[in-house]
């Protein structure tokens, strides 16, 4: 017990205190490489994208990697995939990758394809136009692939995650579920393990490793090095699908906007399980990136294999977006965890027309999922939208003022980005208790009184990680 000498007193003056945010969900490498890299989010059209594309160039070298990020077909005159046609003229000597807002689907340049030797590349990963050319998308692994190409550096990465994580701090989060890149998970761990180890990581991390990593970490005893309160694997990411955006989550019926189309699933049924078992025989948490009903289905009978009736291993569905009720009762049967992502219910204003007036009722319903006892955590999947928490909040909150019966109370909202949180990523379900770790969120008003749709405009005072100020409003 500290004596009351030792004892440092905040007046709130109004303000509410907090159980530390924790983001379940987000990729900050990925982030910090963005911030650095040709932002195309909200580009209305190609001309906006060659503009952007154009500047990146100016940038760097000749023969330099120009990699750039968020750009939607779906906000562009008739809805029309880019091709590489349409940045080959500036962009000769620049190979070039341009990722969709999902980061399921990018684009090349020519010059990128050359460098990459896609040319005889065949599949439906590899957009082809009706002549059978290379349009220069690709999809899924093929744009895993691209990453995995790019030159890399763990002090880059460190650099990026400290860029993120500073802002992460001011907008009150303390945890953050760090999914590592399939294409970078050495750069990026070894960023990890040299930024703890020299006590320079302001936040908690759990981290989750593509299965691609799992030889890696064993071989390298990273594992077992990084296995601290500060600073821990906890598991294993994999994706079942894609996304609704790039039509590439895999539904069990047809897409409504194009009848041929069901989807993608990665893994045969028997191949999840086959890596599901592998993952859990480890003493890993399993957490598989599922979307469509189809995928979620697939992840939901794979990981019921190994998870009993109570899931000890918290094993959990990042998304589980279409979510219709046989699988929210099979997942709650099971203990099966997920993280969502309340931003995108308010960005995804296009999937009523990939689904269709019946089946967008399934989509995101965090009410039925938290009252079917399916232990939900909230999460960002930054980059694809912004970390803030409070934004977030008030998303699930409002749902962008539909009238939904999926609308969450104040106390569900902050429960999936706090009690929800700590306990997907194995941390005690303590929150404001003594003994407990001090990592603690200060909003500048009593969040628990305000409408929901003023909730946006609360401001982080101040955030704690383990008792010490990782940010305080006006110093940081
Ligand atoms: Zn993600």
């Amino acid at each position: 017990m500290p004596s009351p000498s030792d004892t440092v007193v905040i007046e709130a003056n109004g303000g509410s205190l907090h159980p530390g945010f924790v983001d379940s969900h987000c990729h900050p490498f990925e982030y910090g490489w963005l911030k650095r890299s040709v932002n195309l989010l909200g580009v209305a059209n190609t001309t906006g994208m060659r503009l952007r594309v154009l500047g990146g160039i100016q940038r760097v070298k000749p023969g330099e990697w120009v990699s750039g990020m968020g750009w939607d077909q779906e906000i562009f005159p008739g809805r029309s995939m880019p091709s590489r046609t349409d940045i080959d003229d500036i962009s000769q000597e620049n190979p070039v990758v341009l990722s969709r807002v999902c980061g399921h689907i990018g684009l090349l340049n020519s010059r990128a394809i050359e460098v990459l030797g896609f040319e005889n590349r065949a599949g439906e990963e590899y957009g082809r136009d009706e002549r059978g050319v290379l349009t220069g998308i690709v999809r899924e692994r093929a744009l895993e692939e691209v990453y995995g190409k790019i030159p890399k550096s763990a002090e880059r990465s460190a650099a990026d995650l400290q860029s993120v994580e500073a802002e992460a701090a001011r907008l009150g989060l303390t945890t953050l579920h760090c999914i590592v890149s399939p294409g970078g998970y050495r750069e990026e761990l070894d960023a990890l393990a040299a930024l703890g180890t020299s006590g320079s990581l302001s936040l908690a991390y759990r981290v989750y490793v593509p299965p691609e990593a799992l030889g890696h970490i064993e071989s390298t005893g990273t594992w077992k090095r990084l296995a601290g309160p500060r600073l821990r694997i906890n598991g294993v990411k994999i994706y079942a699908d894609g996304s609704l955006g790039a039509r590439t989550a895999a539904l069990r019926e047809p897409y409504s906007d194009d009848p041929s189309n069901r989807g993608i699933l990665r893994y045969t049924d028997q191949g999840l399980v086959d890596l599901v078992e592998v993952i859990d025989a480890k003493g890993m948490q399993v957490v598989v990136h599922a979307i469509g009903d189809r995928a979620v289905e697939q992840a939901t009978d794979a990981l019921a294999r190994v998870a009993g009736a109570n899931n000890p291993r918290r094993h959990r569905i990042e998304h589980a977006s279409l979510l219709p009720r046989d699988l929210r009762s099979k997942m709650a049967r099971h203990g099966i965890r997920a993280a969502v992502q309340p931003l995108f219910i308010t960005s995804d204003s296009w999937a009523i027309g990939r689904l269709g007036e019946e089946r967008v009722h399934d989509l995101y319903p965090l009410k039925s999922m938290l009252a079917d006892g399916i232990v939900a955590s909230g999460s960002s999947d930054s980059p694809v939208e912004s970390m803030n928490p409070i934004l977030a909040m008030w998303a699930a909150m409002t749902r962008g003022g539909a009238d939904s019966t999926e609308i969450l109370t104040f106390a569900e909202a902050l429960s999936i980005y706090t009690t929800n949180g700590r306990s997907n990523g194995f941390d005690s379900a303590e929150g404001l208790s003594e003994g407990s770790p001090a990592n603690l969120t200060l909003l500048d008003s009593d969040a628990g009184v305000m409408h929901p749709a003023l909730f946006r405009k609360a401001g982080v005072l101040a955030t704690l990680v383990d008792g010490v100020a990782v940010h305080s409003y006006g110093t940081t």
